[in-house]
């Protein structure tokens, strides 16, 4: 079964968003699993128009922390209050822009586990890694720090995205052979670790309806986690139908 998961980042309208999740609602996912994650503020609304679907919905990020004096976080039972089933957490951008670290990730993967959200948890090297030959040590690093905080049994039920930082936003998808190298190789990484090798990994990185079929038929990929095409419902659909 495949995994098909909409990633708004900071993007959409309340008058907008409507429209967006009435054609989700609509989407044939009988072998595929589908869902967004929208920001903090539209939860509510994804909710409520996706509440008697089949899609799944949930946020892009969550706090570290439970309860408490954290000014601006959103800790993961407010999550559940509003009914998310996915949330993503070690996104690249947040990575980057936000300083987010493995450690980081440790503790948020342990929070959404704690009230049974699925964290979708993205590694993946940058450019300058994969041009100086680092692409396998990064992503070996990426998990073991955070397995070695949390234990294998944590990440029993997480989904995995591989997202390379190259490929994010750019146009430029991986190809099918980087997808097949970077899944087998996160597969031993996890191995290594004693965690669960067969654990759903998605690619992310510029998919497309035009490439998702040939990306997601690489054995050991799962599906993709979707940034600017799951804006639109009509590039949206066809990569669900791709899966
Ligand atoms: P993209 O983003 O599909 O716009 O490349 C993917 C992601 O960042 O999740």
């Amino acid at each position: 079964m495949k995994w098909v998961i909409g990633n708004w980042k900071s993007n959409g309208a309340w008058s907008q968003n409507e429209a967006l999740l009435v054609a989700l609602k609509a989407l044939v996912c009988e072998n595929t699993r589908v869902g967004v994650c929208v920001p903090f503020p539209y939860l509510a609304q994804a909710q409520r128009m996706l509440q008697e679907s089949k899609v799944l919905w949930g946020a892009q990020n969550v706090s570290p922390f439970g309860p408490g004096a954290y000014t601006g976080e959103v800790h993961a039972e407010m999550l559940c209050d509003f009914g998310c089933r996915l949330t993503i957490v070690g996104h690249s951008e947040r990575r980057q822009y936000f300083g987010e670290t493995n450690a980081q990730i440790a503790e948020k993967i342990q929070r959404l586990n704690a009230v049974a959200i699925t964290p979708i948890w993205c590694v993946g090297e940058t450019l300058e890694e994969r041009e100086r030959g680092a692409w396998q040590d990064v992503l070996r690093q990426q998990i073991v720090e955070v397995v070695e905080i949390v234990g294998a049994a944590a990440v029993e039920n997480v989904l995995i995205a591989y997202e390379p930082v190259w490929a994010i936003g750019t146009g430029r998808n991986a190809t099918p052979e980087d997808v097949a190298a970077a899944h087998g190789w996160l597969r031993t990484v996890l191995s290594e670790v004693g965690a669960r090798s067969d654990l759903p990994i998605l690619y992310g990185g510029s998919v497309k309806g035009g490439n998702a079929a040939e990306l997601f038929t690489v054995e050991g990929c799962d599906g993709g986690l979707i940034g600017g095409a799951s804006l639109s419902a009509m590039e949206f659909a066809a990569i669900v139908a791709a899966a």
